[in-house]
């Protein structure tokens, strides 16, 4: 299978937020050690790119991903000058997405510009909420109107598929608050909207204050009551709900992550970054230093791989695909790919699904129902 796919991880954000669990760190505050710590980050980067040249061909990448943390801290120059030296190694011309991740009040008109001259051609924008109220609460350090700035920056500057990042189930968040956020979001019109249910780390301030006791999350059945408002309003202003927690205008789909959910080859580089080929999931160092110091050394920063059996991939390509809610998993591309239909590996947790009317399959899909849906969990549970 070939590699389409290539995920750089930039690790720095302005501040940690209080739900994030994610591979990031606030960057220095100090102009220049702030400044010389990206350098030397990138040029791990680079020096990663290069050592993967050694044993694998980047000719097929089709889509790039530059996501966080948050890209955007980084400076225009050091954006541009990137992703130059990306244009220098990849093939170039086969690309047909690259995105960027940007939170508000890290772009301006003219990195906007820079980025977009630079060969990015989508943005991937971290607003979570427009309620000013809720946006503090959750750490974020920027306000309602500068997400929805960020936005107009963005479409003021050309940039024509645009996805907005949106949390529920938001301690605190009532109902009214998420109307309101949603109203407003379809006002901007972005191309994409990817929106998750907030789920509590352990390891992050909001996971310490719920065990607390400090913390009260909305009851089940508002959290619901948010996602299927979030469902009927998206649909009702012209979106496809195509992956359980996206949602696009005609032809707006998410490529890079398509081919994650298609449970395809990836390459991701950077300190904590996972890669998928040749039957195996590696892990890169997730420590900032150590990562570098790796590359230094000129060593591959994997801190793990895993050999994944067939088992494991037909597995893994069963719930992976079912995410996919208008593609569903295609019943003779997986008898292609693994040499059995699903049906056949997978009879009696099909028939079981079925029976409890989460799953159905229509003509070559097999998919999950409106019922499934939200139960999704439940049913990705029966394919491990
Ligand atoms: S901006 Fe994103 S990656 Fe950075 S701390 Fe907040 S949630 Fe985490």
């Amino acid at each position: 299978m070939m590699i389409r796919a290539l995920y750089i991880h930039i690790p720095f954000c302005l501040a940690k937020c209080k739900y994030c669990d994610f591979n990031s760190y606030p960057l220095a505050v100090f102009e220049r050690t702030r400044k010389r710590r990206a350098e030397n980050y990138l040029a791990a980067l680079r020096q990663e790119i290069l050592l993967l040249l050694k044993d694998i061909s980047l000719d097929e990448i089709e889509t790039i991903y530059m996501g966080g943390g948050t890209p955007t801290i980084l400076d225009t120059d050091q954006l541009v000058s990137f992703m130059e030296f990306l244009k220098s190694q990849l093939n170039f011309s086969r690309i047909q997405e690259a995105t960027i991740e940007a939170n508000p009040g890290t772009v301006s008109l003219e990195k906007l510009l820079a980025l977009k001259g630079a060969g990015f051609n989508r943005i991937s924008i971290g607003i979570q909420s427009l309620d000013n109220w809720m946006l503090g609460f959750m750490g974020r350090t920027h306000n309602a109107e500068e997400a929805a700035a960020a936005v107009s920056m963005a479409r003021e500057t050309g940039w024509e598929n645009i996805n907005v990042d949106l949390i529920y189930g938001l301690p605190n968040q009532s109902t009214g608050i998420w109307e309101d956020t949603l109203r407003r979001v379809i006002q901007l019109d972005p191309e994409h909207v990817s929106s998750y249910g907030l789920k509590i780390e352990s390891n992050t301030p909001w996971g310490r204050d719920y065990s607390n006791n400090q913390l009260s999350l909305p009851e089940d059945e508002v959290v619901f009551y948010m996602y299927e408002t979030l469902q009927s309003t998206l649909i009702q202003n012209g979106y496809l709900h195509y992956e359980i927690s996206n949602y696009c205008k005609s032809q707006k789909e998410s490529k890079h992550n398509s081919i994650y959910w298609h449970n395809e080859y990836y390459l991701g580089i950077g300190s904590g970054a996972a890669s998928f080929y040749n039957g195996k999931r590696f892990y890169n160092i997730k420590d900032i230093d150590l990562y570098m110091d790796s590359l230094a050394k000129g060593f591959r920063p994997h801190e793990e791989a895993i050999d994944l059996t067939l088992e494991d991939q037909m597995s893994e390509t069963m719930f992976m695909k079912l995410r996919l809610i208008s593609a569903g998993v295609n019943i003779p591309d997986f008898k292609k790919r693994f040499g059995i239909s699903p049906i056949d590996k997978y009879y009696n947790e099909i028939k079981k699904l079925i029976d409890l009317g989460l799953i159905h399959i229509q003509g070559d899909a097999i998919r999950l129902t409106q019922k499934g849906i939200p139960l999704a969990n439940l049913v990705f549970m029966e394919f491990v």
